[in-house]
């Protein structure tokens, strides 16, 4: 008999629960600032176990009816042993095992992924990424990640670090970035850095949404803008196409919002400076399922296990 789950994606402000029914909707959903205690590991814990037993509660639901939780987190995680290796981010989190404190508190089966990752199996299963046997997920927001699928599995590699597409360098004179390297593509189109180099073009500080409606207008250094930026995700891109012959790169995150200005060039970049059999295999589309693609994921991460 197929079950409920529930999709738990914990981030640097807050904590989104998804209560995912047997036909794999999203019937309810919440949402708990942690801004304020998210240095204190226990107090986070508690919340995290709190906001479960509670969702689960209000759905008229008891714990025998949730096949599994799964927990997406900004870092490292081990995932066969249910431990969270490093999270950059949040101080305190090193080697946290996490699903056995709160399957020992729950009582229902908890599975942890790293959070980009757990987008990738959703958009991989049920969103623009389905039927690829070999894919790229790439995430645009203040961070530039990936997941990776490669003949039909989630590649994590064996420190479960793999993926990260944001610090591909570029330029190896180009800006500092937040991993102590130089001209990583995400020291380009992070969208901090994104509003930034789009504010110095417009001469006026901007953020990105604005640099969208600009465009829209018809704006030629915001259309300009786009184009550049497209540039460099495009060419941060045509390493992994030529490195692993990816069918299909999907692409979501906030700043996929203005794809009208990004998409062309993004392919036109891989179609010309790809080599010919991985350029011509490769597909790059728009991710399909918005907010839902970690929850979602959360179903899959959950359903694949034994
Ligand atoms: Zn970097």
């Amino acid at each position: 008999m197929s079950k409920y789950v529930i999709g738990v994606d914990v981030g640097g402000t807050n904590i989104k629960l998804g209560l995912v029914d047997p036909s794999r909707n999203v019937i309810d959903r919440t949402n708990l600032v942690t801004q304020h205690f998210i240095r204190d590991r226990k107090k986070l814990i508690d919340a995290i176990a709190a906001q479960i037993a509670g969702i689960i509660e209000k759905n008229g639901l008891t714990r025998k009816d949730i096949q599994g939780i799964g927990i997406g987190l900004p870092g490292l995680i081990n995932t066969p042993d249910g431990i969270v290796s490093l999270l950059p981010n949040i101080p305190g989190w090193r080697n946290v095992p996490l699903k056995k404190d709160l399957e020992s508190r729950l009582k229902i089966r908890v599975f942890l992924e790293n959070d980009v990752n757990l987008i990738t199996l959703g958009e991989w299963k049920y969103g623009t990424g389905r039927g690829a046997s070999n894919m790229i997920c790439m995430t645009l927001g203040t961070g530039v990640g990936a997941g990776l699928v490669l003949d039909g599995h989630l590649y994590r590699g064996p420190g479960f670090a793999a993926g990260e597409l944001g610090h591909m360098p570029l330029n190896e004179h180009g800006p500092s970035c937040g991993c102590g390297g130089f001209g990583c593509l995400e020291a380009y189109v992070g969208n901090r850095q994104l509003a930034a180099w789009g504010s110095k073009v417009v001469k006026k500080e901007m953020t990105l949404e604005a640099l969208r409606a600009l465009a829209q207008k018809g704006d030629a250094k915001a259309l300009k803008f786009w184009k550049d930026a497209a540039t460099h995700i495009g060419n941060g891109l045509v390493g992994p196409v030529n490195l692993l012959n990816p069918e299909r790169i999907v692409i979501g995150g906030g700043v996929s919002h203005s794809h009208e200005f990004l998409f062309p060039t993004i392919r036109e970049i891989i179609r010309k400076r790809a080599m010919p059999t991985q350029a011509s295999m490769v597909k790059v589309v728009r991710a399909g399922l918005g907010n839902d693609a970690g929850i979602l994921g959360a179903q899959v991460l959950v359903n694949e296990q034994k």
